[in-house]
């Protein structure tokens, strides 16, 4: 069924307990893929006497020691936050998120990510993200316990998951999704050309980058798109070349 296309990824949980709950959380709701990406302390006791018999989600954990493994194949990414950032990334409410992931499903593999406990999401791991979501909390208390924070997300999934079963509504992308791993590839590329016509100050290169990647991740590319982009960087490329190639004649 089309939840199987819904993955949770812990990044760096700490806690066996925390991971055993999340478990749980997850099988209530009908989700079964969780992905963990270099847990401090996993497997254990403590996380299967949490999981309460939902050890078979335990034990299909994918375990990746990068977060790029984790999402290697996924072409929408969802973080969590429980705190406003800096440079904010495009928000979701919860239920907005559950309709993203669900109607992503149908489509290909897509991710929802929580953070370490203590930290939660890094900057860069939010770059990764297409959108990030926050339940509503108390202004003054915001940071739900991770399985907590997991079992209300899934919650929300079941939810709108079994109405959106029936209605069904369509992606409005024309072509095939694009993975995280092409988006990477598309970012390393842009890198790349913008600093050899000179835009991008390799000194400073992060705030660039992560305003485009902001860009793009609203955007939703599809591969077609993508294609285009990747063909324009290369005639970038190509013209350079023949500059510096006329000149040196
Ligand atoms: N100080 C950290 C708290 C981490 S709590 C922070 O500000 O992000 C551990 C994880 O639980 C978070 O990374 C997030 O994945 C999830 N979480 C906790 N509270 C949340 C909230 N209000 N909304 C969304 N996710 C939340």
């Amino acid at each position: 069924m089309f939840l199987s296309n819904i993955r949770i990824v812990l990044v760096r949980p700490t806690h066996p307990g925390n991971v055993g709950a999340t478990a749980r959380a997850m099988k209530n709701m009908s989700l079964h893929h969780l992905y963990l990406v270099a847990p401090e302390d996993f497997p254990g006791a403590d996380a299967t006497d949490r999981a309460a018999g939902a050890d078979d989600v335990l034990e299909n954990a994918v375990i990746c020691a990068s977060l790029d493994e984790a999402l290697k194949d996924c072409h929408l990414v969802i973080g969590t936050s429980a705190r406003q950032r800096r440079i904010e990334w495009p928000s979701l409410a919860p239920e907005s998120c559950a309709r993203r992931l669900v109607e992503g499903a149908q489509q290909g593999p897509v991710a929802l990510l929580f953070g370490q406990e203590r930290t939660g999401l890094l900057n860069a791991e939010l770059d990764r993200c297409h959108f990030v979501v926050t339940i509503p909390t108390d202004r003054n208390y915001s940071s739900l316990n991770l399985a907590c924070a997991v079992q209300i997300l899934a919650y929300e999934i079941h939810r709108v998951g079994l109405s959106e079963l029936s209605a069904n509504q369509a992606d409005t992308r024309e072509g095939r999704p694009v993975s995280d791993e092409d988006m990477q590839g598309l970012y390393r590329h842009m890198e790349e050309v913008l600093q050899l016509i000179g835009f991008l100050d390799p000194a400073n290169p992060r705030r660039l980058m992560r305003r485009l990647m902001r860009l793009f991740n609203r955007v939703v590319l599809d591969h077609n798109e993508m294609n285009i982009l990747r063909g324009i960087l290369t005639a970038v490329q190509q013209h350079r070349e023949k500059l510096d190639k006329n000149n040196q004649e």
